[in-house]
């Protein structure tokens, strides 16, 4: 299959063939066309290394509104690293649509720069727990308009001991967003999150 067969826009297949994208991966393959479609909430249990920031994030930028300065979607990602990385992986799959502002928080780094960012209005938040929920407390991060929640590395977010900050940050988001959770493994405790959050999920092993 090609990324115009899963129903990926031209935009987006312009910047990715640039970054030599050729054919999709597997989780690719199943979650874009499944997300782009009628599809609403997955759980993909993949490593890294496999494609999976391309196949939550090409998703993610196609359902964003440019033109509506609102956060539409967070990503919640383990630690600073992976925050940056997910964040210029957005940033250049969404290199020829005009008007995306994505926006990388987290911890351990001045929060009134990160305040100043978000000021400006930032479509997608890439995030690491406790920094989110401190920037929700601030009233900095306003996620009331979010439609999408993408858990990155669950397993390793509930290993650090960030489940409570999990848990405020959904009862922070409208009931009816789509919720997208990403593992390497699977858990009592990551069951424990689908059972509460997710609704008539797809599950997808690669
Ligand atoms: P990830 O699992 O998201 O960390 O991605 C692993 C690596 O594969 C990253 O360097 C991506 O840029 C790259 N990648 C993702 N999708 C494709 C694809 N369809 N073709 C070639 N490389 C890809």
């Amino acid at each position: 299959k090609t990324f115009e067969e899963l129903g990926v826009s031209e935009e987006i297949r312009h910047a990715i063939e640039e970054l030599g994208f050729e054919h999709p991966m597997p989780v690719q393959e199943e979650v874009i066309p499944f997300l782009l479609g009628n599809g609403n909430d997955v759980i993909a249990l993949a490593q890294t290394g496999t494609g999976k920031t391309a196949a939550f994030g090409i998703p993610l930028l196609q359902r964003t509104d440019p033109n509506d300065r609102t956060t539409q979607a967070i990503v919640i990602s383990p630690t600073r690293e992976l925050c940056l990385q997910i964040a210029d992986d957005l940033k250049s799959f969404s290199k020829y649509i005009k008007g995306i502002n994505i926006v990388a928080v987290y911890g351990g780094t001045s929060i009134v720069d990160q305040m100043r960012a978000l000021k400006h209005g930032a479509q997608i938040i890439v995030a690491t727990p406790g920094r989110l929920i401190d920037l929700m407390h601030r009233g900095a991060a306003k996620l009331e308009a979010v439609q999408n929640v993408v858990l990155d590395e669950a397993d390793e977010m509930l290993n650090m001991g960030f489940s409570d900050s999990i848990n405020e940050i959904f009862d922070n988001v409208p009931a009816d967003r789509n919720t997208l959770l990403f593992s390497a493994t699977m858990s009592k405790e990551i069951e424990k999150i689908a059972l509460n959050y997710l609704h008539d999920h797809k599950e997808i092993v690669v």
